[in-house]
This record gives C-alpha cells, structure tokens and sequence, in this order.
C-alpha cells in the first residue's frame, strides 16, 4: 500500500475506534440503566447519554472524515472488490453521509428526549397511565417526522427510518411482503383455532427463579454463548448489548409463574449475542463490528428461540433434564405435551410472548400504525383506541388496558417512531431461509439437535454469517448463502410443517 494511503487509512481507523468506544460507553450507560441503577441516577443519566451521544456525533461528523474518506476513495478503487477495506470504507462512508444530515443539536436534544421518555414509560406502564406518557410520545412523533425530513427525496416518510434499521428496504417493498403474509397467517391461525386446544396450564405453575436461571444457562453455553466474553443480568425488557468485541450481554426476564419466558427469552438473546460474538476478531473496533441489519439480527435469535429451542428434537434431549429440574411441576408432563405447549398457537396481546404464528401479525400491526401517524393520519390521542381495533380486526382480541396495549414495546418510548418493527417480520422470514441453506449444507444438524450438540449449525451460522459483521447488506448476504433474495416460501413451509404435526393437517 501506498505509504500515503498508509497513513490516511491509520488515522480514519483510528477516528473510527474512538466513535466506536463513545458508542460502547453509551450502550454500558443504557445497561446499567435498565439493569441495576438506582431510580435516583434517572435524571443525570439522560443527561449522560446526551452527552456520550453529543461527541459521538461530533465525531461522525468532523469534517475530517468526510476528506479522509475523499482521500481513500482512489485507494478502495485500487483493491479487489471483496477486499475487507473496500467494505469498511462502504460502510464508514454511509455513516458519515447520515449522520452529517443530522444537525447536532438535535441529535443530542433527541438522545436525552428518548432517555427521558423511557424513564417516563417505566414509571406509567405499572399503572396503565397512557396520560403519562403522551406528552413523551407526541415529541417522540413530532421528533421522528423531522428526523426524517433530514433525508429529502424518500418515495415514504417512514422510509429513511427504515433504512437506519434494515438498509435497502422501504416501504414500498415491505408493504406488499407484509400483506402477502398476513394473508397466509390470518386463515391458518383461524384453522388453528377451530382445532381442539393445546393445554399449556402446567408451563404457569411455580418455577422459581434460581432454578430457572440455572437451567436456561447450559443450554446457551451449549449454543456457544461465551461467558467470558459475556454475562446475563436481569431486566424488564430483555435485550442484547455489546460494549466490545469481547464483552457482548444480554438480560432476560423471570416470571416464576410462566416457565416460557426466561427460557426462549433467553434463548433469543443468546442468539443476537452468538451473532456479535461470532463476527471476526479482525473486525474488532471496526465499522464492520456489528450485525448486517435487524432484519439479519433477528433471524440469528428466532433461529435460536424457535427453530431450535422449540423443536420436537430438541426438547428430547432436554426433556429429561428439565423434568429432573422441576419435579414436582412437571410429573404428569411428558415430552410431546412439552413440546406441544411451549407451541401453543392462540392470539393474545403481547407481542413478545406471542406464539410463531401469530407473532408476525403483532408486528404488522404497529408497522402499519407507524406508518400511519408519521402520514398524518393518526393521532397520538387517537392511537390507543386504534390499537385495540386492530387487535380485535386481526387477532380478534381486545386489550382490557393501555399497559397491555399501546404501552407494551418499549420502541416507541426509547427510540424514534419508524424503522423499529419492521425487522422482526423480516428476521423471522430469513430465519427459514438461512435454516434451509444451513440443513442443504449440512443434514446431520437435526440429529445433533436431538443430542444437544450444536457446534455444526453454530459453526455453519459463523462461518456463512456471523463471521462477516456488517460487510453486506442483508440482501447481499441472502443471496451469497442461500441463493435467493429475500423469499417468503421457506418461512411459510416451515410454519404449515410445524403446525401440521401440532394440530393435524394445515
Ligand atoms: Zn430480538
């Protein structure tokens, strides 16, 4: 290389490490936040987020980046187009160009905005106070609808928000994908729910905490989580955080009375963590030392929590040992009334305990309504009521209160209105196709499931995947592993196969 380009190169990785570790300090101050600090820290440490975020952005956006990355441009020129710098420049250079449409200011003012409001949302959700949070909420809107107007040009308000998330997909293309899925869900979840139902009452009997810590852990050392490069604390809402490379967390969340909860939570978290701990050392501290997009990101928990954490071959193996955990709670059960509960299809109001089939709809209902009130058709004040009709439209359920309502996601409350539900839809439809490609490659992987050893599907995910951090888009990365773009029929297969054996022929 060039001793020029040498040492630009130096110095743009060197800018990059420092946002980098702003980035990382941020995501400690969130953790600590939702974990174990003190209500009293709440007020100071919107104001320290604000702060982290203030230089972080000042930093993505220093002028310098931008000649830096001017000044490299003949150099990427001068690589392969595979080579690892071309990628990092593709991906620093999106960066700048976003965030330098951002005024700083307002970048800070939203950073405290969201800290505040989710403060605000922990306090109000206990209560069902819906009137608590609507000021917070209405900022929240107006908020997001300027941070999109920084992105002149797009064919949807909605559509740089997504972009953020899921780069590559808009509104136009997720639309139609949403409704040729909910058209597939809505008459199977009818079917299902003519047949006769499957008991689940044995998985809300007592299960006490340390107990259910203890067998939740092995399963996802077994997976390959790193516990030395990673720890799990307890929290409201469960999520994955990465500080490094090499300190990747995740929470999860304990319900004595409902064995499913910390369970596949924890098993879905693992799977985000298996996917930042995977990505190659190399790339440490690097713009590529992240996920491809959440649509990618969540197909890499779903694959986990479902595909294999609640597989019938799966649970063979530990069965036993969860029965060996829980004696009493589980002596009249046995491994097919197991698997068939923690299946259990039935339309219910939250989201993140709903079953596989019914889950998508969760999600394309607050698409839809994002869509709506960045539009100007929906109302903050009328958002609650619309909510619950189109639960009832489409899940045929009502919910009794805001708390299980509109206030049930934390995204609204801790982030911008937009570009946050979108990828969970999609994370479930790649899940399937990346499963397919990774069972093609390798058809042992269900015997190994069935024995508890996962190495060759963590393996397979690592080397095809996880390995290559945010080097392509997701769309890239489809195409590179199983040969298609983004495709609905192996997620809807996948889905009529596993319901067939359930609940007799779909
Ligand atoms: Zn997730």
């Amino acid at each position: 290389m060039d001793a020029v380009w040498q040492s630009q190169r130096n110095e743009l990785f060197a800018r990059w490490q420092e946002i980098y570790d702003l980035t990382g300090i941020a995501a400690l101050l969130s953790w600590d936040q939702s974990t174990y600090m003190p209500v009293g820290g709440g007020s100071v440490r919107g104001r320290q987020l604000a702060l982290l975020e203030r230089l972080a952005h000042e930093r993505r956006t220093d002028p310098a980046i931008g000649r830096l990355l001017d000044v490299l441009q003949p150099y990427a020129e001068s690589l392969p187009a595979d080579a690892d710098d071309v990628a990092q420049l593709r991906v620093m250079r999106k960066i700048y160009e976003r965030s330098t449409r951002v005024p700083a200011a307002f970048a800070a003012e939203f950073a405290e905005h969201t800290a505040n409001s989710y403060m605000a949302w922990v306090a109000a959700r206990p209560q069902d106070d819906f009137a608590a949070v609507r000021p917070y909420l209405q900022k929240t809107l107006d908020m997001s609808r300027q941070l999109a107007e920084f992105f002149p040009g797009c064919a949807h308000i909605a559509d740089p928000l997504i972009d953020f998330a899921d780069e590559g997909m808009t509104v136009a293309t997720i639309r139609p994908l949403f409704e040729e899925l909910r058209q597939a869900l809505t008459p199977l979840v009818a079917t299902i729910s003519q047949r006769p139902p499957v008991n689940d009452s044995f998985l809300h009997r007592h299960y006490p905490k340390l107990q259910q810590i203890a067998f939740g852990e092995p399963i996802i050392r077994a997976f390959g989580y790193d516990f030395a490069r990673g720890r799990q604390d307890e929290t409201h809402h469960p999520f994955m955080t990465k500080f490094a490379h090499d300190d990747v967390r995740i929470t999860t969340r304990i319900d004595e009375y409902d064995l499913g909860n910390a369970l596949f939570s924890t098993m879905h978290e693992a799977g985000h963590a298996l996917y930042e701990q995977g990505i190659d050392a190399a790339y440490a501290s690097t713009a590529l030392d992240t996920g491809a997009s959440a649509g990618v990101h969540e197909s890499q928990s779903r694959l986990w929590e479902n595909i294999v954490g609640r597989s019938r071959r799966f649970w063979e193996h530990y069965f036993p040992a969860l029965q060996a955990a829980f004696p009493e709670q589980l002596a009249d059960v046995d491994v097919e009334a197991f698997h068939r509960a923690v299946n259990r299809v039935k339309p219910s109001l939250i989201r993140t305990e709903a079953d596989e089939v019914t889950y998508n709809l969760h999600v394309i209902i607050r698409f839809g309504l994002e869509l709506e009130l960045l539009e100007g058709k929906l109302t903050i004040d009328d958002l609650p009521e619309a909510w619950r009709a189109r639960y009832h439209e489409n899940l045929g359920v009502y919910a009794p209160d805001d708390r299980d309502g509109v206030m049930q996601d934390v995204h609204w409350f801790g982030g911008p209105i937009g570009g946050s539900f979108q990828g969970y839809a999609l994370g479930n439809i790649m899940a399937s196709q990346f499963y397919a490609a990774a069972l093609a490659a390798h058809p042992e992987i269900e015997d190994e499931i069935g024995a508890g050893r996962f190495a060759t599907l963590h393996t397979w995910l690592r080397e095809n995947i996880y390995c290559h951090g945010a080097r392509y888009t997701a769309q890239e990365l489809l195409t590179r592993v199983t040969g298609q773009p983004l495709t609905l029929a192996p997620y809807l297969t996948y889905l009529r196969t596993k319901y067939s054996a359930i609940y007799g022929p779909l």
